[in-house]
């Protein structure tokens, strides 16, 4: 296995320093990684590692985990519609980014990276620093000053250095990046990173499971930068290319109206998200304004059938309080895309499997 840029196909060893292309500034592939195949699950593995024959991980190496990942899946019905909740708020840190982080911190261990910095609004962020914690890496997490206090807190208990930043989410971005530019650290970015995107096809393997076999008709997703949904589509791409699904499952992208370029590029059918002005949002999760991923994202949605839909602030917090009803204690970012259903019941049938990823633990978003 190697690291190729998608661009210009530029190849870099695997524990590279550098987080996008130096020629073109494209981004990172691994390239020859082992894909999804059923006849090597380990059925007696509960956790993401269940899938580690096909996961970016050398078999001498042994992965960093908190027994993340096989998630259940739970009905509920919102706004008319009869849906499954992908339960990955009750991941170890409280967030789907623990399938990402312990695949991509299980690398940076057995590459022997000592130090790492990482930008995130909190949900990465507290992920990245509890399988540092374990691996015993130093963190040095960059948030924005507004970032939810429940999720600074919890990454300070984890043992890692909180910066603030002032200034639009980007800010955080650029100060990490400026460390690890002087070699001083690892920039063990979320959503630059291919190692961690790996980790998150997992839940696409594991629907697949857990609906026997098939695939779901619909998958809905909160997104940001896109790595959840992106993990999703590549899963459910290497199970179709096993000859396991005949069609992939429609990919619903939901962004909130206050931030959302994904939705308006869409919309005006652009390959990628234009540059957008924020507007303040409870989905404080998924409030990024210029998404790394955007192009994969926009061509996944189009690919399947599905859409970028963009909900707004009431929808948000009446689908928050609706699955809170049902037993769910989701945060906002998450009850976007059950609060998207509304939009999404115009699109698909009246008998369809729907899966909502309920990415974000409400405990977080006090
Ligand atoms: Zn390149």
């Amino acid at each position: 296995m190697h690291i190729v840029c998608s661009d210009c196909q530029t190849e870099y060893p695997l524990d590279t320093r550098l987080w996008k292309c130096a020629r073109c500034g494209g981004l990172f592939e691994i390239a020859d990684a082992p894909r999804f195949d059923p006849a090597r699950i380990d059925r007696n593995e509960r956790s993401l590692w269940r899938y580690r024959a096909f996961l970016p991980l050398p078999p001498d190496a042994a992965p960093v985990t908190l027994g993340e990942g096989w998630t259940p899946l739970v009905d509920f019905e919102h706004a008319g519609v009869r849906a499954l909740g992908k339960l990955d708020f009750i991941n170890p840190t409280g967030s789907f980014k623990d399938r990402g982080a312990s695949v991509q911190i299980s690398l940076l261990r057995m590459f022997g990276v000592t130090r790492i910095v990482e930008d995130s609004s909190g949900n990465a962020a507290a992920a990245i620093s509890a399988y540092a914690a374990r691996a015993k890496i130093h963190a040095d997490i960059f948030v924005p000053a507004h970032a939810s206090p429940a999720k600074i807190a919890q990454i300070e208990v984890y043992g890692a250095r909180v910066h603030r930043i002032e200034g639009p989410r980007e800010n955080c971005a650029l100060a990490a990046q400026e460390i690890a530019t002087r070699g001083e650290a690892y920039y063990a970015s979320h959503y630059y990173s291919p190692l961690g995107l790996a980790g998150l096809r997992t839940a696409a393997y594991e629907i697949w499971e857990q609906l026997d076999g098939r695939a779901p008709d619909n998958v809905v997703v909160p997104t940001a930068h896109g790595t959840n949904v992106i993990g999703i589509y590549r899963g459910f791409q290497e199970i179709r290319a096993a000859g396991l699904i005949e069609k992939m499952p429609r990919l619903f992208a939901i962004q909130a109206a206050n931030v959302a370029p994904l939705a308006l590029a869409f919309a005006l059918g652009l390959a990628d998200a234009p540059a957008s002005e924020p507007k303040p949002t409870v989905a404080e999760g998924i409030a990024i304004a210029k998404p790394v991923r955007g192009r994969e994202i926009l061509r996944g949605v189009k690919e399947t059938g599905g859409a970028v839909i963009a909900v707004g602030e009431d929808e948000i917090l009446q689908a928050r309080n609706d699955l809170a009803r049902q037993g769910f204690y989701i945060e906002p970012t998450s009850a976007s895309a059950a609060a998207a259903l509304k939009q999404v019941r115009e699109r698909i049938g009246a008998d369809d499997v729907t899966v909502v990823s309920l990415t974000g633990s409400g405990l977080k978003s006090g």
